[in-house]
């Protein structure tokens, strides 16, 4: 038994799952997790001394690679001066001018923990502010855990939300209608049917949660349409995209501009943070300005602004996006070649330095449907052999993966030499 699955079968005993998050108790490719002892640049280290190629980094946040330096002293620094005060502090105001300065569609902005937290109180003011009950979402797009936004379509009658988990009463999941990404004619139809009561559009612009899938062309600027005429709030979960597809974000790569935007991962360096921000005219309905009711004990904590100053800092280089997506160009051209080459129905995605790999005959994937229609045998196949090489990459069939700037070229040919031997296992 590996070092790994000893802690795995301790960890059941005392952890739900031996997780604290589902999906890291790799339900979606079988076997045991890795534990991670530590991390440095590209690198994952295990609990078993195996050294992994890390395409995850911590599911988004370390664009800059892992245990980077200037993050490092600065949360040091942070540390010696006091884990948390509970009052306004300087590194608050830094970090608002900061993000205003990348995202120019966020006047004001609040900090938050986590990105769940972001999206539930974007939705709360999106519904204070209007003044309307109703929230639009997309099928396969996710935006944390919290009720309103853990729901699914139900099953033929598109207008109807139902709870993706016991715990959320149907009555809460009722508002929340879900429709197709990526497919304008569906938000219009239930636009014109109950556009009146609708709140908000919340939406990932570059889905990341069910795999990596690009918007259309036209599918932001049409729901910027839809919400101007109806006078509904849009929002973009930006908890992923943020800092990553480009330096402002998919709003910036796609120059749609929401009215709000939701953020996480990045923003925090590794630490614990969301925000979410936008027009001032919506954002000063949030307590103490206006009615809307929203807080934290550790809101804007000392350590985790200084963290997330030292990473945003570091993205005002002009070498950084374009070094990133040569990377993942390198990486999804080279993966695409060798499983042509080894004849597996197979095709990629990429916005900025996000990427999916699909196990599909269709040469694009696109929605939500073509991605619960890959080859899930073939997925767990591939998930494995590339584990066993040292190359780990989300252990799910439904999320994107990362590049961050401390891969090099040698990284991605080794990740490519893998995967060589990992189609031809197929
Ligand atoms: N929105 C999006 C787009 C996300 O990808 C995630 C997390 N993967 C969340 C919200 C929730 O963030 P957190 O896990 O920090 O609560």
């Amino acid at each position: 038994m590996s070092r790994s699955e000893d802690l795995f079968a301790q960890a059941q005993l005392t952890i739900p799952g031996g997780v604290n998050s589902p999906v890291r108790a790799f339900n979606g490719v079988g076997g045991s997790p890795i534990f991670i002892e530590r991390a440095d640049g590209a690198y994952m280290y295990d609990a078993d001394g195996q050294r992994y190629i890390d395409y995850v980094g911590s599911w988004g946040p370390m664009i800059l690679g892992h245990n980077n330096a200037a993050i490092r002293e600065a949360t040091h620094a942070a540390v010696e001066r006091g884990l948390s005060f509970g009052t306004p502090t300087a590194s608050e105001i830094t970090m608002a001018e900061k993000i205003i300065s990348l995202v120019p569609s966020i006047e004001k902005v609040r900090m938050v923990n986590s990105g769940t937290e972001a999206t539930m109180t974007a939705i709360r003011l999106a519904r204070g502010y209007t003044g309307r009950d109703k929230i639009l979402k997309f099928e396969g797009c996710y935006h944390g855990h919290a009720d309103a936004l853990l729901v699914k379509a139900g099953s033929g009658a598109l207008t109807l939300g139902v709870p993706n988990s016991p715990g959320i009463p149907e009555d809460f999941a009722k508002h929340t209608l879900t429709v197709t990404f990526n497919d304008l004619d569906s938000v219009r139809a239930i636009f014109n049917e109950v556009g009146n009561e609708i709140a908000t559009i919340i939406v990932e612009p570059v889905a990341g949660n069910m795999n990596c899938i690009p918007p259309a062309p036209g599918f932001l600027e049409g729901l910027r349409e839809i919400c101007d005429e109806f006078g509904s709030v849009l929002i973009f979960d930006e908890v992923m995209s943020g800092f990553r597809v480009a330096r402002g974000g998919a709003q910036e790569f796609y120059q749609v501009t929401p009215d709000l935007t939701t953020l996480g991962k990045v923003i925090g360096g590794g630490m614990p943070v969301g925000a979410f921000g936008g027009k001032r005219e919506i954002m000063d309905y949030i307590a103490p300005v206006g009615p809307v009711y929203q807080a934290g004990t550790l809101s804007g904590n000392p350590v985790a602004m200084a963290a997330g100053l030292a990473a945003l800092n570091q993205l005002d280089n002009a070498e950084l996006y374009p070094d990133l997506n040569a990377k993942v160009e390198r990486l999804v051209t080279g993966m695409q070649q060798l499983a042509d080459a080894a004849g597996v129905p197979f095709t990629t995605n990429r916005a900025g330095s996000m990427f999916g790999f699909f196990f599909s005959k269709d040469p694009q994937v696109n929605s939500y449907q073509q991605a619960t229609e890959c080859n899930m045998d073939h997925f767990k196949k591939f998930y494995h052999s590339m584990l066993k090489q040292g190359v780990y990459l989300a252990p799910s069939a439904f999320e994107a993966g990362f590049m961050s700037a401390a891969h090099t070229d040698a990284d991605i040919d080794a990740t490519l030499a893998a995967a060589k031997v990992a189609f031809a296992e197929l």
